[in-house]
């Protein structure tokens, strides 16, 4: 097959646009949708100056999703002086896993000259995953307890760098599974929270309880994952392929085989979607905002940070692995 573009040889044949593209042509789309996700969701803020500017924290683990947005976002605003990037890594102090990826992120930060900051749970929390994944106090899997000390290490630093927005890597099979997982549960909320917190454009979201936290941006999310991997490859970029020991999500992972087989059936199925669901969820959010019904939020009063019960989830947590 050749690249639709140049003729070369094409290494990707993009079934839901019927593209063949050679490495070169496929980095180039994957820059051009990224770009295009940016200005359309109004990432960089218009008022944003050299003086004052807009202050982005990057979660980057080593993964080739977080990998390649940390690169393409350097590409396109690393001159900037409107924008200050801060890439955060978290060692989640998993044996083995964490500290090759680590090493990926740390060749990346200096490769880009990059800010780069590296927080461990074991000096926020005084607990490692390795352990938590053993002892399980609340029979649950292990991603349930490392995803809650992920977002709460997350919003904490972003704060803390008093930053405007938190950038992730979530790819566009992430969030196609996750808008169908939402779905499937029947859990109307949290698509409305969906919303607010990480789609659609900057000056629509607000509301349903979810504009305390610092606002989430997903310039990858209309990149397939396949895509991404590909990207990371022929731009030769540090990345860390291993998958993490304790990853064991059972739901997402039958979701994922789900989509996978729609989409070899029906090509388009992720960004179908994605474009229902986003519409979907910004009406949810409306709704929700009309009817005063956001998730009220007070503090916890253990740790300070932003809960709609006395003590939060992270809090509760870690108070079982204590207990243990
Ligand atoms: Fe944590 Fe699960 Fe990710 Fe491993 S796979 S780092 S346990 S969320
Ligand atoms: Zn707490």
């Amino acid at each position: 097959m050749e690249c639709d573009t140049c003729g070369a040889e094409a290494i990707h044949h993009a079934a839901y646009s019927g593209a063949h593209l050679c490495g070169e042509h496929l980095c180039r789309s994957v820059e051009r949708r990224v770009k295009r996700r940016v200005r359309e969701d109004g990432l960089l803020d218009p008022d944003a100056t050299p003086e004052d500017p807009d202050r982005w924290v990057i979660g980057l683990s080593g993964g080739k999703d977080s990998v390649a947005l940390t690169h393409i976002l350097d590409d396109v605003f690393g001159k900037d002086p409107r924008v200050e990037m801060l890439a955060l890594t978290i060692h989640e102090g998993i044996d083995g896993y964490r500290d090759a990826s680590l090493d990926a992120c740390v060749d990346l930060a200096a490769d880009l000259s990059i800010r780069h900051e590296v927080v461990t749970y074991e000096e926020e929390f005084d607990v490692r995953m390795d352990d938590v994944a053993r002892e399980d106090p609340e029979n649950m899997a292990p991603c349930a307890y490392c995803g809650v000390f992920r977002r709460d290490v997350l919003e904490r630093y972003a704060e803390s760098f008093d930053a405007d927005k938190l950038l992730t890597g979530h790819n566009l099979d992430d969030e196609a599974q996750t808008a169908l997982m939402n779905i499937l549960e029947g859990d109307v909320k949290q698509v409305a929270k969906h919303f607010d917190a990480s789609l659609g454009p900057f000056d629509e979201r607000d509301g349903a309880g979810t504009d305390a936290f610092v606002p989430r941006a997903k310039p990858l999310r209309d990149v397939p994952e396949k895509e991404v991997a590909l990207y990371c490859h022929v731009r030769d970029l540090p990345v860390h392929m291993a998958e993490c020991p304790h990853a064991a999500e059972a739901y997402r992972g039958e979701i994922q085989s789900l989509i996978h087989d729609l989409e070899e059936n029906h090509p388009g199925t992720r960004h179908s979607i994605m474009a229902g669901y986003e519409e979907l969820s910004a009406l949810a959010a409306d709704r929700y905002r009309d009817d005063g019904d956001g998730p009220g939020l007070s503090t916890c009063e253990r740790c300070g940070s932003k809960t709609s019960r006395d003590v939060c989830r992270k809090c509760r947590l870690l108070a079982a692995i204590e207990a243990a």
